[in-house]
């Protein structure tokens, strides 16, 4: 037998609210006697108090939250308005959920006609236009800027149920537009013949799916909006957590973001993006009278990362057809035996995804479990992805794979909403303030589609895809 071993994940900076900084210790401290007391910040200020740092700054927008979302979004709103924009993160860009993201921009998991559906649509489409653009300009093109691979995916399934919802979610999404095959096991075999999925099993085979690579993809997107620092449209400012909203104490509308080092005035919006971040920072930022409560929280997820792992040759991004059940549920499968303080609910699901990235790195998913923000490796749950990928692919159980030599394991937290679709829109009788959070384990791949939608509601347009499902209006007020 052959021993594995991860590669190794680069030291990210500390997560949010357990940053070594003065600052940041004092935030996270507030934040867990804002939960324990309810509100006990004077988070809505009429004016910074005199204590506040005298960094004070003049922008159009002010987005809080430096992932996927929030740079996607200042991102959008530098390229195509003239706005100017600062971006506040807590720690640093792929700090949060977005740094463990395994990168498929697929359409093989979506249900045609569903909330979420056009919005996907019309995100891929935009993640198609950006890497067609890197393509344009010649050297490494997309592959080398965005980790762009156009492998398609295979949603696969191994008994006959399962080849019966694989032909019937080929037909529907045939329908809507998508370029879907269904595969029986003999064809799958043919494409993709690491995969046993036994004599009943089989696929759908969506050519058209894609990849990125979420640390490129964040790294093109922040050297985008850089471009626009020296126009003095652009600011960054991170490990600087968001603490207060202050208000004008003439007309009471929200003026600015107080940060731990900096007071940022957005004229036009202020845009909370900080993923699963944003319940307890809202319930800062409105204070104890605010009835508004976005019930988003914190769904662990872990990765293994095996690098130039030659002994599997994979042709297309993989996922099991149980996945579509595994990321809308709150929990099904797996029960697992550990248990933290902070579990809300000790039962994890693990459903099989397998990805080889551009640098011939093979990646393995996924978990599902709530922990609330614990970044604790849990060595049964990488066991149990690793062997759920042993069920799909037969040479993964001939290697012992040795996870006490384990370096690289992605840890992230999707940001989840409890009816499985993102927020994003106006906080009620705050004309400037909206809120872009609640992907969940989509965050990647719809970013590009909710920073087209952002811009749009700032700027007052129609948009593209209708706004109204995700809205905060008529759903959690009161
Ligand atoms: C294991 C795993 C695999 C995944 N795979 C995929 C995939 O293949 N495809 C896909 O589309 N999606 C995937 N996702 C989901 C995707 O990663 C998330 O939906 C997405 O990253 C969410 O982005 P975000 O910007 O909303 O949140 P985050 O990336 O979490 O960013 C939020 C930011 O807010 C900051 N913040 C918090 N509090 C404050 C504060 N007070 N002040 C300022 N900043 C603050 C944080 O530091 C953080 O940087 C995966 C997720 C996981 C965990």
């Amino acid at each position: 037998m052959d021993v594995a071993a991860f590669t190794s994940a680069p030291n990210l900076s500390p997560s949010p609210f357990t940053s070594g900084s003065p600052s940041s210790r004092a935030h996270r401290l507030s934040l867990r006697a804002s939960r324990r007391r309810r509100h006990p910040l004077p988070a809505l200020r009429s004016h910074p108090s005199a204590s506040a740092p005298a960094s004070v700054s003049h922008h159009d927008v002010v987005v809080v939250g430096a992932g996927i979302v929030g740079l996607s979004i200042a991102r959008h709103l530098l390229l195509h308005t003239p706005l100017s924009v600062a971006v506040a993160d807590a720690a640093v860009p792929c700090s949060g959920a977005t740094g463990a993201g395994q990168g498929y921009v697929w359409m093989s998991h979506r249900t045609p006609g569903s909330d979420t559906w056009e919005l996907a649509v019309r995100s891929k489409q935009l993640w198609e236009d950006l890497a067609a653009e890197m393509d344009g300009l010649g050297g490494g093109g997309a592959r080398e800027s965005l980790g762009w691979m156009k492998t398609g995916s295979l949603l696969v399934g191994r008994t006959s149920e399962e080849l019966a919802t694989l032909v019937e979610k080929t037909k529907v999404l045939s329908q809507a537009g998508i370029n879907a095959e269904c595969l029986d096991a003999t064809s799958l075999h043919a494409l993709e013949p690491a995969l046993s999925v036994g004599n009943d099993g089989g696929a759908m085979f969506l050519p058209d799916d894609r990849q990125i690579d979420a640390f490129q993809a964040v790294s093109l997107i922040e050297k985008t909006n850089s471009s626009y620092s020296p126009k003095g449209r652009y600011m960054a400012l991170y490990n600087d957590p968001a603490m207060s909203l202050i208000r004008s104490e003439v007309t009471g509308r929200v003026e600015a973001v107080q940060t731990s080092k900096n007071i940022l005035y957005g004229r036009k919006a202020i845009v909370v993006a900080s993923g699963a971040w944003t319940r307890s920072l809202l319930h800062s930022f409105l204070g104890p009278n605010s009835t508004l409560d976005i019930p988003v929280k914190p769904r662990k997820g872990h990765l293994l990362v095996l690098e130039k792992f030659d002994r599997l040759k994979l042709n297309h991004g993989i996922m099991e057809v149980g996945y579509v059940d595994h990321q809308g549920a709150k929990s099904n499968s797996l029960p697992l035996s550990s248990k933290s303080n902070e579990d809300e609910d000790d039962a994890s699901s693990i459903s099989m995804t397998a990805t080889l990235n551009t640098k011939g790195h093979l990646v393995l998913g996924s978990s599902r479990e709530f922990k609330g923000f614990s970044r604790e490796v849990d060595k049964s749950i990488l066991k149990s992805i690793w062997d759920r990928a042993g069920n799909f692919f037969p040479a993964l159980n001939n290697i012992c794979l040795d996870i006490d030599e384990a370096k690289e394991i992605r840890i992230g937290h999707r940001p989840y909403m409890p009816d499985g679709k993102p927020v994003i829109g106006f906080v009620p009788d705050m004309s400037n303030v909206l809120i872009a959070t609640g992907h969940e384990g989509s965050g990647l791949a719809l970013s590009l589609g909710t920073a087209e939608m952002v811009t749009d509601m700032i700027l007052g347009n129609a948009g593209r895809v209708d706004f109204t499902p995700f809205s905060i209006e008529n759903r959690f007020s009161g």
